[in-house]
């Protein structure tokens, strides 16, 4: 079958919808640019009392937003939380506003978790559901991690191999889905569809700082200018290779994995302070290490312990993530591949057994 008919099959049975067919519950979020809510369907009472999806009303980039979701539904649909449908609603007084339905996947983001003090206890059976034998101390730790980071490396490779950049990856923007008992991708509402040269986001548009890669704006240089609706311009992947824009969310994933790593970084205001040092350090992560081991407490020494466990394997692919320059940070594919995850493969595998 071709792609594209299929495709369309696909679209032309999914259900759709109207603004009238849902009663809005718990509102779940509220940023610049829409906000979100718990929503069940009028007509057909749901299972779930509190509701089934999750609604965004979004403004003029809801648009975009929902060009992403399409795009992801059928490139990737395992990355993310599971979308629904996505219209304009215009007869609103505020003018144009786009609704964007989800599969509600679940209560807790990965920040909701990484806030309690049990993190990471308590994903734990989320994520390797009951396990007999597992090690204490930090080497269950460690495996809790490395679980975590492989479903949020996985995730973001398959946005990037579909050539989506998301732009904003931070752990209030992961979800565990509770279906599939993993982490996956949510808000597209920075992402950029590079080989189709869709980057709608203006200028001035200012990307989370706190786990902003240094580069600020990705193909900066050759991105054409940002079009009025989603309007294909041919980019060529070659492009792609050059700039290597996916690198942007690896940086973001590499600060996710020292806040997993650090209890101190979880913080806003220690991600911040880790944020200057490291630029003191001119974004050099063994330069600061050196700086911040001598005198550190036993909670950063513990996190260096962590990350040195099975001869530091841990800490080499932190500082395959976390560098300067786009080109040298490790890729997505790459990080799966790397060592750091054999050992944890092997061990689910041995508990499984
Ligand atoms: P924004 O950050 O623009 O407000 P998000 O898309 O990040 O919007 O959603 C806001 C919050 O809503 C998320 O942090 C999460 O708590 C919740 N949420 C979003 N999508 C889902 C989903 N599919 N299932 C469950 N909760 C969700
Ligand atoms: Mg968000």
């Amino acid at each position: 079958f071709d792609m594209f008919f299929l495709a369309f099959v696909e679209r032309l049975f999914r259900p759709t919808f109207k603004k009238d067919d849902f009663v809005l519950g718990k509102k779940l979020g509220e940023g610049a640019f829409g906000v979100v809510y718990r929503a069940s369907l009028t007509k057909k009472p749901s299972s779930k009392k509190e509701g089934d999806f999750v609604l965004k009303k979004a403004t003029e980039y809801g648009a975009v937003e929902i060009w992403m979701n399409e795009r992801v539904r059928r490139a990737c649909a395992n990355s993310c939380a599971v979308f629904v449908h996505g219209f304009l609603e215009s007869s609103s007084k505020k003018g144009a506003e786009y609704w964007l339905l989800w599969r509600y996947e679940g209560e807790a983001t990965l920040y909701d978790f990484m806030r309690s003090k049990e993190f990471p206890y308590n994903v734990e059976t989320m994520i390797l559901g009951e396990v007999q034998d597992l090690p204490k101390g930090l080497e269950r730790e460690n495996i809790i991690i490395q679980t975590i980071m492989r479903q949020l490396l996985f995730a973001l490779d398959g946005l990037h191999s579909t050539g989506i950049v998301h732009r904003d990856f931070k752990p209030q923007n992961i979800i565990f889905s509770e279906g599939s008992r993993t982490f996956k991708i949510i808000d597209l509402g920075a992402a950029a569809d590079l080989r189709v040269g869709i980057n709608y986001i203006p200028k001035e548009f200012l990307l989370d700082p706190r786990y902003a890669a240094p580069e600020q704006y990705i193909m900066s240089t050759q991105t054409p200018s940002a079009p009025s609706a989603p309007v294909a311009t041919a980019l060529s992947p070659v492009l792609w290779q050059m700039n290597l824009p996916d690198r942007f969310d690896i940086y973001s994933a590499g600060l996710i994995f020292l806040q997993m790593a650090f209890p101190g970084l979880r913080s806003d205001s220690g991600l911040i302070q880790f944020n200057r040092q490291l630029k003191r350090c001119d974004y050099d992560l063994i330069a600061w290490r050196k700086s911040v081991e001598t005198r550190a407490s036993s909670d950063i020494r513990r996190g260096f312990e962590l990350l040195d466990l099975d001869g530091g394997i841990g800490w080499e692919l932190l500082t395959l993530m976390v560098r300067y320059k786009a080109g040298q940070r490790i890729s997505a594919k790459g990080a799966l591949a790397h060592p750091y995850f054999d050992r944890e493969g092997l061990l689910v595998l041995s508990f499984m057994q």
